[in-house]
């Protein structure tokens, strides 16, 4: 393509070096390169890509566990390298959530719509915080885009830092002056720099010379501004009105303990340049993935029914019953009642007893169905009362604390979540396949889920369910 040349001219120039003459967007190392904004068709084979690749998996046959590992793996169907120069606009990160969120819980993107059980934001907090773990979208973009301010710190006199400042200005004599971002700025300045005031809110000053670094604004002494930690006046400036007032009590003790700080950093500063250090982790520094929690820091956690997340993930169990077991901790299990509250309809009795609307904690405590095979599994139901959906963790704990420490422990961890699984694949088969329910058949299916996990910890001889933890012999060589 000829730019700033007359059509003919570039016409002639192409004949002559024998090029293809090409119109803007041209596609450069895979990245869409055009004068001005992004277009929307620029943009939209990157949700077409996503459509595609979750089209492609047959996700209504898939468990939720299965659903899960794709959802995360279809993060990698997307160019990282687009995601880390342009800044995804509202509107296409929008029409991919939703395609991954029906993923999540439809499977397809078609058909019946399926309650969303869980709101996404919770999906996308990490394990510990008692979400899914899913990434965010929108914070991985603001995350991979962050490591380019993090270079502007530190690379003043790059090529690409070069370009940046002789267009929109910054750095100069001081290290850390962004540029300018305005209206007319291009969408990939605005992009890469529309963060910076949060991110600078990350990064914390060694001083040496003192130059780059703002006393009064910029974190370098403790772990806030200095205005922050002396509110002093309005904005965190000296005013006529506060010099006034200076001998107010209040004031008078935050310009002594002001000074008292300053005095702890008397001597302190070294001589080179003001050197910028990732504050969340200055030991392990910035990295995109430090910069994606650092985003993320005030969300969450959740509270489970389990208590710590820790009792579902940490269990060596497949991946698609402790998704059902998170379900049942957020208290989201679509049990009867909760689908008659979704989407009307007054069917609402148990699936195992027919007598008693089905919560969840009748389905899996107050039931005589699964009363029956807890007592099979070695717990008192006398004593453990199951008044809520953490009455059934409690049992877990008692199991696991009446079982020796190690092998035998682990297997007797297995007990409740097999026993919940068993239920709620009983329950399932009575109502869709119009199975009969027998305790029998609950506990043999039980016993035979705690041994095929047990033998996947090795040395574990035989596990039988019935008593509980003493038919769990640990094998010892
Ligand atoms: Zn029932």
């Amino acid at each position: 393509m000829a730019v700033n040349l007359p059509e003919e001219q570039g016409q002639a120039l192409a004949r002559t070096v024998g090029c293809t003459e090409r119109e803007f967007p041209v596609r450069v190392l895979g990245l869409p390169l055009c004068r001005g904004r992004l277009k929307k068709e620029d943009r939209d084979p990157l949700v077409e890509r996503f459509q595609r690749r979750l089209a492609g998996w047959k996700g209504k046959l898939l468990s939720y566990g299965g659903r899960l590992t794709l959802l995360q793996a279809v993060l990698s169907a997307l160019p990282l390298f687009f995601l880390s120069v342009f800044r995804i606009p509202v509107g296409v990160l929008d029409r991919i959530e939703t395609l991954r969120r029906r993923f999540l819980w439809q499977g397809t993107q078609e058909g019946t719509a399926k309650p969303h059980l869980v709101k996404w934001s919770t999906v996308c907090l990490r394990k510990e915080d008692g979400g899914l773990g899913v990434l965010d979208l929108r914070d991985i973009n603001r995350a991979l885009l962050s490591k380019w301010l993090w270079r502007w710190l530190h690379e003043t006199d790059s090529p690409w830092a070069r370009t940046f400042q002789d267009r929109y200005g910054g750095h100069g004599t001081n290290a850390r002056i962004w540029p300018t971002v305005g209206a007319r700025a291009s969408s990939l300045c605005k992009g890469i720099f529309g963060d910076c005031a949060e991110f600078e809110q990350a990064v914390r000053w060694e001083i040496g010379t003192g130059e780059v670094t703002r006393f009064w604004t910029d974190v370098w002494c403790g772990d806030q501004p200095l205005c922050t930690q002396f509110p002093l006046g309005s904005g965190g400036r000296w005013s006529a009105a506060i010099r006034r007032n200076i001998f107010a009590p209040e004031e008078a003790s935050q310009l002594q303990a002001l000074a008292e700080r300053l005095r702890e950093w008397e001597g302190q500063f070294g001589d080179g340049a003001d050197r910028p250090r990732w504050a969340p982790k200055p030991n392990a520094g910035f990295t995109v993935r430090n910069s994606y929690i650092w985003r993320r820091r005030d969300l969450g956690p959740v509270t489970l029914a389990c208590g710590n997340p820790e009792k579902i993930w940490s269990q060596k169990i497949p991946r698609k019953i402790k998704v059902f077991l998170w379900l049942l901790a957020q208290e989201r299990l679509l049990t009867r009642t909760y689908r008659s509250k979704w989407r009307g309809g007054d069917d609402v009795q148990c699936g195992l007893c027919g007598a008693a609307p089905e919560t969840a904690i009748h389905l899996f405590g107050e039931c005589r169905w699964p009363q029956a095979l807890w007592r099979e599994a070695g717990i008192d139901t006398a004593r453990t009362q199951f008044h809520d959906i953490a009455g059934l963790w409690v049992a877990d704990a008692e199991l696991g604390a009446r079982a020796e420490a190690g092998r035998a422990r682990q297997v007797a961890h297995f007990i409740v979540p097999a026993s919940m699984w068993v239920i709620w694949r009983t329950r399932n088969d009575a109502i869709f396949k119009g199975t009969r329910v027998y305790t029998e058949n609950m506990g043999a299916f039980a016993a035979a889920l705690i041994r095929e996990w047990a033998s996947g910890l090795g040395g574990v001889r035989d596990v039988t369910l019935g008593g509980g933890e003493r038919h769990i012999t640990e094998y010892r060589q």
